[in-house]
């Protein structure tokens, strides 16, 4: 994809979104009016509905405005992803189509950007229109998600935020199909800067996000950045061992000390709690390599360079294209 210097790209999932884009369309390019350079790219996640055809009017109409349409719906993640794989800017935004994500916030992005942040993110602020259920689910897993993962996820944190073509270019890197966005943005590091933000009610058709969808995400969330649930066996069969070793002990006292015993249950008990906690640790062994195959096997980088005196600012590898495919844009013809 080629790169354009100074360009600012909002990139846009959308799932059944046809009554939100025009209005959505209009919004923004009001308030990127200011901007020389910008483009807005509409990810169509295989929507059912009129979007696919409400998107080629908008295209038509608008030079800014370009759109992918998925050949099904794949999934918020991967819509972002296709964006920030599509996205031609600098600075590459991402909201949402339902207009939650205020169009108004964009310029303090930009701002930010401009200060030298490489990554803007934002929190919602806790929304009384919120359902009290997302509220605390998300709330919730958040804080499963701090402890079980290193991510240091903050509650509220959208997929509402702004990428330096650095970080774009690093996500990009990133070739496993279960990517967790957010915990991948959090994991790169860079500069990063926040923003807090009042979230506005959707403005047409329901949340495309049902329960199932959020279940999926969360586990995604877990499952890509921790390996730490593998390894829950070793813990356990060491406490079993502990106990398998006092309530032994405790076996033999009575066989050999006192006559409450029949026959045969001493060898019982310790071969049974010697060899649950013996399993246990053996699983664990397992989960461990495991784990550390599935970090592997991902492939991610080791780590990353934010700033180099080594590199001309001409020709820094996140201005010069890698992909073999230059120029080529994975749209539909016109
Ligand atoms: N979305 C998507 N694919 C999906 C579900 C949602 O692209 O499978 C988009 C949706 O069109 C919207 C954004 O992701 O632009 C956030 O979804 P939604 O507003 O329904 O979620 P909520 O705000 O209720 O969490
Ligand atoms: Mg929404």
């Amino acid at each position: 994809m080629t790169y354009h210097p100074g360009m600012i790209s909002l990139i846009v999932p959308a799932f059944n979104e046809e009554e939100n884009l025009p209005v959505l369309v209009h919004r923004l390019m009001a308030v990127m009016e200011p901007y020389d350079s910008y483009e807005i790219l509409i990810i169509d996640d295989g929507s059912s509905d009129q979007t696919r055809y409400v998107l080629r009017q908008l295209s038509k109409a608008y030079p800014v405005v370009r759109f992918l349409s998925f050949s099904r719906n794949f999934g918020h993640q991967m819509a972002l992803r296709a964006g920030y794989d599509n996205a031609r800017g600098e600075a590459v935004i991402c909201l949402d189509a339902d207009l939650q994500h205020p169009p108004e916030l964009i310029p303090a992005l930009i701002d930010k950007w401009r200060q030298g942040y490489e990554v803007v993110y934002t929190v919602r602020q806790t929304d009384p229109k919120l359902s009290w259920f997302k509220r605390t689910t998300s709330k919730h897993f958040y804080r499963l998600l701090r402890t079980v993962s290193n991510l240091d996820i903050e509650d509220g944190a959208a997929d509402f935020r702004l990428l330096d073509r650095k970080v774009v270019n690093t996500i990009k890197q990133f070739k496993e199909n279960d990517l967790f966005l957010r915990g991948a943005i959090s994991w790169v590091g860079f500069r990063q800067c926040r923003i807090i933000y009042e979230p506005a009610a959707r403005y047409a058709g329901r949340s495309k996000y049902s329960f199932r969808k959020m279940l999926k995400l969360a586990a995604m969330g877990i499952t890509s950045f921790s390996t730490r649930p593998l390894y829950l066996s070793v813990l356990l069969g060491f406490i079993m061992f502990l106990f398998a070793s006092l309530f032994g002990a405790e076996a033999l006292y009575e066989h050999y000390f006192t006559n409450a015993t029949v026959s045969g249950w001493t060898t019982l008990v310790l071969l049974s709690v010697l060899i649950g906690g013996v399993q246990f640790i053996m699983i664990g062994i397992i989960g461990v390599y495991l784990g550390k195959t599935f970090v592997e096997v991902k492939g991610r980088p080791a780590y990353i360079i934010g700033d180099t005196s080594e590199i001309e600012e001409s020709v820094a590898p996140w201005q010069s294209s890698t992909e073999e495919n230059d120029d080529v844009f994975y749209l539909p013809s016109r």
